[in-house]
């Protein structure tokens, strides 16, 4: 095989946090027989962050519009990126950019694209991508026909490798221009503090079961010690307990974080598509029987109002 190429992301000056996950993967594709790994980046300054992080050549582009966040203008310096480097596995974020730009890449190709993907495999050479169908409540295997294979990876589905500053790779220079019919008049950043709910290592969600909207900043006080973000199901954020933009779910946001905490969620199927990839599920629920209880490790079945003081109770105990 020739040969993966992950597409980098940075945003606010800083590398984020998927594209040291797409390297992840990409490694292990590499090891298992896809060919040597490259990235793509705007802007050099980023280039030997990623090649300690597992990539063996860096296409860098200083294209003008990169920096706007929209994928339009990554669609040429990308595929040159492609062109330049021969790869035929093209990993990217499920992100803002990812999401436009891999539809775009596998149409200008006429290759198709796995949207979502969680998982990342080779099988006969080819690569078979995993991601989840029906809300979340099966999962589709896909592979491709055509040889360029496109696909867009939700975040938290693969590790990132420790950086290793003994690594050395190459740095390329990729000279088309970016394009774009977009022109942004202004952008404006939403207020936010805390960790970001999709990066965090820890959820705490709520849900209509609470019975009350100032639960939630108890949950906020169990997710600040966990040094976590706090989420919702739509039940809780129609209900105008919480805001809608920390919403988890087939309507909301997507979150894998290692511990998921479900509080007196029901675990219905628009919302286990916003957190069935969490690596380890925990609810507090008074139903035993509800679907949150059964996909859960772990589970306390109790009143979440007995459960939560005591647990911060714990937690500051311990910390
Ligand atoms: C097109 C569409 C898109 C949707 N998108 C989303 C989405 O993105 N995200 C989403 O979340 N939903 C979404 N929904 C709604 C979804 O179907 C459910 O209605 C919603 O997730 C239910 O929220 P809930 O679990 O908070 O509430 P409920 O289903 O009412 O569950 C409340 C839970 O709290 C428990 N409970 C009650 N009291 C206590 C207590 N004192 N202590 C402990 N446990 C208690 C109950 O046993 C129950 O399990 C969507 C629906 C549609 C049709």
């Amino acid at each position: 095989m020739s040969g993966i190429l992950v597409v980098a992301e940075v945003f606010d000056g800083e590398l984020q946090p998927i594209s040291h996950e797409l390297l992840g993967a990409a490694r292990k594709l590499s090891d298992g027989g896809a060919g040597p790994v490259s990235a793509f980046v705007a802007g050099e300054a980023y280039a030997q962050d990623l090649i300690h992080h597992g990539a063996d050549t860096v296409y860098v582009s200083n294209a003008q519009g990169l920096e706007i966040g929209l994928a339009d203008p990554y669609l040429a310096p990308v595929n040159a990126a492609i062109e330049q480097s021969g790869a035929d596995i093209v990993l990217l974020g499920q992100t803002n950019i990812g999401r436009d730009l891999g539809p775009m890449l596998a149409f200008h190709h006429k290759t198709a694209v796995s949207m979502e993907t969680v998982d990342l495999q080779l099988q006969d050479g080819r690569l078979r991508a995993t991601r989840s169908c029906y809300g979340g409540n099966a999962r589709a295997e896909l592979t491709w026909k055509e040889k360029l294979q496109v696909a867009t990876v939700k975040g938290k589905s693969f590790d990132a490798l420790e950086p290793d500053t003994s690594r050395s790779g190459e740095v390329k220079n990729v000279d088309a221009a970016g394009e774009t019919k977009i022109e942004v008049l202004s952008t404006e950043k939403a207020e936010a503090s805390g960790v970001r709910l999709e990066d965090a290592p820890v959820v705490v969600s709520g849900g209509r079961g609470l019975g009350d909207p100032s639960a939630f900043t108890t949950l906020e006080e169990l997710a600040g010690l966990l040094n976590g973000a706090t989420g919702a199901s739509r039940a809780a954020c129609d209900l105008g307990w919480y805001p809608p933009s920390q919403q988890v779910g087939l309507t909301g946001k997507v979150v894998s974080p290692n511990l998921y905490l479900a509080v007196a969620i029901s675990g219905a199927s628009q919302h286990m598509a916003g957190m069935a990839g969490s690596k380890n599920i925990v609810s507090i629920n008074k139903d035993p029987d509800s679907n949150m209880v059964k996909v859960s490790k772990y589970a306390i079945i109790d009143d979440y109002k007995k459960v939560i003081p005591a647990l911060i109770e714990e937690i500051k105990k311990v910390k």
